[in-house]
């Protein structure tokens, strides 16, 4: 029989595919995407919940009974409490309010508890979501905060799977790696593997959100979830990535649209960020047939249906839908 001993134990090995509309007139390049929704907490975080829960048990960090308290836009949560649920461990998550409610619902459903902070204050105060999941952690015995934005267990998780399996896949013929930029730990993870497998011929190429610091930012707020920010943080080696490209919401969102209606994939905005950068790169001159582009996309469309995906919500916050027959040229305009 084939099967899973459990559901853990299906984490990683996210499939490739090509994008074909969506590149049409942009580049010749073969742009390939990495389904990260694939995996079974539907996102890219299952993979570092794993080797950071892991590590912090050999660690002595965490111990029988144990509380895990995170700062978490969603996914690292559900990552976390996947792993957590198998091994008896409770969840405690903070999130700021502008992860929408689904998301926050999904983390509920996986048995967690869930603490709401305002997105729109600066990180050092008391009302911060780092702010407020530090005092969490004070006042509960037996917890253990992984903090993500400094855990080198995230970045190694990558360099350790993510890495590994784009190479193999691709027979090592990759030429381009794209990745959002959150805490950073997926792009440093995979993208030094990624470098030192091709002796330094793959181009790692970071994705950002306007206003963000990578991109040379002031931090200011903007509407795509889960990759951005407004420090920086350890789990980010920006040695690793050679660029960091800028987009806008309108851009991001307007690409996770088109992923859903014209290549069947149903991505969050932060994987629409992720295929503009990609383009945007793969337009450039100098880029040929020859080409193979990997993008990963971190998580599923299903957590943003009242947003990205509502017309009404895009409108009231100045996002205008894509027109209809507009051509990627206009979009990336
Ligand atoms: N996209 C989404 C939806 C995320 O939740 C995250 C994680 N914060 C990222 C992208 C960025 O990944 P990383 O933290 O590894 O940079």
């Amino acid at each position: 029989m084939k099967y899973a001993e459990s559901i853990v134990d299906l984490v990683g090995g996210t499939p490739l595919v090509k994008l074909n509309r969506v590149v049409e007139g942009v580049t010749n390049a073969t742009v390939l995407v990495k389904l990260e929704y694939l995996n079974p907490g539907g996102s890219a975080k299952d993979r570092i919940a794993e080797r950071i829960i892991e590590a912090a048990e050999r660690e002595g960090k965490l111990k029988p009974g144990g509380t895990i308290v995170e700062p978490t836009s969603g996914n690292t949560g559900v990552g976390l409490a996947l792993f957590a649920q198998q091994k008896g461990y409770s969840c405690i998550f903070v999130c700021p309010d502008k992860v929408s409610e689904d998301k926050r619902n999904v983390l509920k459903a996986y048995g967690a508890e869930v603490v709401v902070t305002p997105t729109a204050v600066a990180p050092d105060s008391p009302e911060s979501y780092y702010s407020v999941s530090d005092r969490i952690v004070r006042e509960t015995p037996g917890a253990f905060k992984p903090d993500q934005y400094s855990n080198p267990n995230g970045p190694r998780s990558h360099y350790e799977t993510t890495g590994p399996e784009i190479w193999s896949d691709t027979e090592g013929r990759i030429t381009h790696f794209v990745a959002g930029i959150g805490t950073g730990g997926t792009i440093t993870g995979t993208g030094r593997y990624l470098r030192e497998a091709s002796d330094g011929r793959v181009r790692i190429i970071g994705a950002d959100p306007e206003g963000s610091v990578y991109s040379g930012g002031t931090g200011r707020p903007y509407f795509v979830e889960g990759v951005g920010e407004d420090f920086w943080p350890t789990a980010y080696d920006p040695a690793v990535p050679h660029e960091v490209i800028e987009v806008s919401d309108a851009e991001s969102f307007a690409m996770t649209r088109r992923l859903a209606r014209e290549e069947g994939i149903l991505v969050g905005g932060s994987s629409g960020m992720a295929v503009v950068a990609a383009l945007k790169a793969a337009s450039a001159p100098g880029v040929t047939a020859d080409d193979v582009f990997v993008v990963l996309l971190p998580d599923s469309g299903r957590g943003y249906l009242g947003k990205i995906f509502n017309d009404k919500w895009l409108r009231a916050y100045g996002f205008s839908n894509a027109p209809e027959g507009h051509t990627i040229a206009q979009l990336l305009a």
